[in-house]
């Protein structure tokens, strides 16, 4: 069975964001991987750091379960996530442990630096997992694949000037929009946290809101956009496309790679 990774940088990205994909996915028979880089430490009005990264860390792993996955840590810190050498490494591990066929993670541009940053880590290490010199810290195999690898539509479904992010695709979630939910109220310190910080009534509303307006793209009750990254390297076909068929349209503006810059010449 392959594997499929979704790597955020806290507890609740992966769910927020690409939780109904996930759920396809493990029914199309996937092994389903999830993992947070930090731990959620600030993600509370009143609760200090290390009590609520340990309750933050048991939701986001009664979350992966609800999709039968499973939950890795990376050990890094809320608010603190930057592309150096310590957070290199230990995206890197989480992406030769999992040696994924596919990987979902945060995009390019969005609300917060955290995301921005983690999305730039876990590219990166999609791309250099299987470079046997890199030295990531602790024994670990190189992977022997790129993975195919997709950025999840950004927070509240804009970028930091307010426009939308340049989808190429989105995923029909409405057959599992209830097991999304399901999986977004495993995060019950978010909800208690989003109602003080961002003054959300419910965090659960704002996520189904989000999925419905991302359904408007493609004329389905319930959407998550992704774009593919295509760059030099990882595959250009779209692996979500060939195995999710009709649940995954496609826009005009996607661009096709021809086949003759596919691979490395
Ligand atoms: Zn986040």
């Amino acid at each position: 069975m392959d594997r499929i990774l979704a790597f955020g940088v806290h507890p609740d990205d992966v769910e927020y964001a690409a939780g109904g994909t996930l759920a396809l996915l493990r029914d199309k028979g996937f092994e389903i991987h999830v993992a947070s880089l930090a731990g959620g430490e600030v993600g509370h009005p009143t609760l200090p750091a290390q009590q609520i990264r340990e309750r933050r860390l048991a939701e986001n792993q009664r979350a992966a379960a609800l999709v039968g996955g499973t939950f890795h840590f990376g050990g890094c810190h809320d608010l603190e996530v930057q592309y150096d050498c310590e957070h290199r490494r230990r995206a890197v591990r989480i992406m030769r442990e999992v040696d994924p066929l596919i990987v979902l993670t945060l995009p390019p541009m969005d609300y917060l630096l955290d995301h921005e940053e983690g999305s730039k880590l876990v590219r990166n290490a999609a791309y250099i997992a299987s470079v046997p010199n890199y030295d990531c810290g602790v024994p670990t195999k190189p992977t022997g694949r790129f993975p195919y690898l997709y950025y999840w539509n950004a927070s509240r479904c804009r970028d930091i000037f307010g426009r939308p992010l340049p989808l190429h695709m989105a995923v029909n979630v409405t057959s599992v929009i209830e097991l999304k939910r399901k999986m977004i109220e495993c995060h019950e310190s978010q909800f208690e946290w989003l109602k003080h910080h961002n003054k959300w009534e419910d965090f659960g509303a704002v996520t189904l809101q989000d999925s419905r307006e991302q359904g408007k793209l493609i004329g389905a009750d319930y959407a998550e956009g992704f774009i593919q990254h295509l760059g030099n390297g990882h595959p250009t076909d779209n692996i979500l496309k060939t195995l999710l068929g009709d649940l995954c349209v496609e826009f005009p503006d996607r661009p096709v790679i021809p086949e003759n810059r596919r691979k490395f010449v």
